[in-house]
């Protein structure tokens, strides 16, 4: 019913291959094939950078809002702080969710958060339940503090499959560390309901911690979706983690926090590096306030979402329907070639998710970049696989 399976770690070295006029820097397959590139490994500086359509990180194109820029600018005068002071960003959170401050713990984004779950629960043999494709750096992180990852496959119309992820729960109940649900999930873009989460945490045995990722939640549009906030007020061991990066477009400065209980922050606490820029604390509660900025970025990310997509499938290709700021199209044909040639057209696309390994993930950038992305795409899908 399930497979139990390992992911290779996250060791990932090298450059991508460029844009026309550019020079391939190196085999960018074998680089993407395995690995997982971050902006700061491709191995294009600056300007050439700027050049390129990046729709491969579901990052926000259009950059922080004045009022963040503003709450940064005049937070520069504590870079020679440590970390304070930081605006109030706990209470802001706190507030903003209706909990305590002693349900937030921060993070150098939230990524920093799904590692620390690893060290603290799925450490040393234990494991972590999910499926795949997910977010996988959370079941790499696990592998590198030797647990064990057992990854699930999809339902067949791409969603988090959760009777098979409370079977598996059980059936390994003593071996494991934490289940991951990642709500929506990267990178199909699919969410798990509200009624699914509360068959999941009334199933499971009541000690296991679940982590809930919501770092796509602010794109989500279907009412059938709900925070798994108040399940952290009930006391149960539930963590939801949300990121800056995305609707508040704050990637690149490193801002993301977790709600739980105060009883799962003590225990992630030794893990936490608690090394955050105040900078960024200011920025994260300008952003809080930030309300119509953020409708606003939604708005224009789901209208492109819908353009794009309805595009493509008037060209025949499936396209998985997408809670989130990306989405995945089907290309009947593998990817990893499709992704090369989006390369030589200075479009960088997302990587591959096996075993999904016909399906391209691509997020949603400013309008010129899906308009580049579909000439592309045209052109690309023209030319025999
Ligand atoms: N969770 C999911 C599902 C993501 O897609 C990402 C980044 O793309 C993260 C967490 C980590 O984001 P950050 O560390 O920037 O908060």
């Amino acid at each position: 019913m399930f497979t139990q399976k390992g992911l290779s770690r996250r060791g990932f070295v090298g450059g991508v291959a460029t844009a026309v006029g550019y020079m391939t820097l190196k085999s960018p397959m074998d680089l993407l094939a395995e690995g997982i590139p971050r902006p700061r490994r491709l191995g294009i500086e600056g300007d050439d950078y700027d050049l390129l359509a990046k729709v491969n990180f579901n990052e926000n194109p259009y950059g922080p809002t004045e009022s963040v820029l503003k709450a940064m600018t005049q937070a520069f005068k504590y870079a020679n702080r440590y970390g304070y002071p930081d605006g109030g960003i706990v209470d802001e959170i706190a507030k903003h969710h209706g909990v305590k401050p002693e349900n937030i713990v921060l993070g150098a984004g939230s990524g920093e958060i799904l590692d620390v779950m690893g060290s603290a629960f799925s450490s040393n043999g234990k494991k972590v339940v999910g499926v795949e494709p997910s977010y996988g750096f959370v079941y790499s992180h696990v592998e590198s503090v030797r647990g064990d990852a057992i990854t699930l496959p999809l339902t067949a119309d791409y969603r988090q499959d959760i009777p098979a992820l409370i079977h598996a729960t059980k059936v390994h109940y003593r071996d494991v560390g934490f289940v991951y649900i990642c709500n929506p999930n990267n990178p199909t873009g699919r969410i798990v309901t509200k009624q699914e989460i509360k068959q999941l945490l009334d199933a499971i045995p009541g000690d296991v911690p679940v982590l809930i990722d919501e770092a796509y939640f602010h794109f989500v549009e279907d009412s059938n979706y709900a925070t798994s906030v108040p399940y952290v007020l009930e006391g149960r061991p539930v963590v939801v983690t949300r990121t800056f990066s995305k609707i508040a477009a704050l990637a690149g400065m490193r801002l993301g926090y977790a709600i739980t209980t105060p009883d799962i922050i003590d225990q992630m606490r030794p893990y936490i590096s608690d090394s955050i820029s105040s900078v960024v604390k200011w920025g994260g509660v300008a952003a809080l306030k930030d309300t119509e900025a953020q409708a606003s970025v939604k708005k224009i990310t789901l209208d492109l979402r819908k353009k794009t997509t309805q595009e493509l499938e008037s060209l025949g290709y499936p396209v998985i329907p997408s809670e989130a700021n990306f989405f995945m199209v089907g290309l009947k044909r593998p990817v990893k070639p499709v992704i090369e040639a989006f390369q030589k057209k200075a479009v960088l696309v997302g990587r591959p998710f096996p075993p999904m390994n016909e399906h391209l993930r691509v997020s949603i950038g400013t309008a010129e970049e899906m308009r580049r992305f579909m000439v592309a795409f045209k052109e690309i899908m023209a030319t025999p696989a």
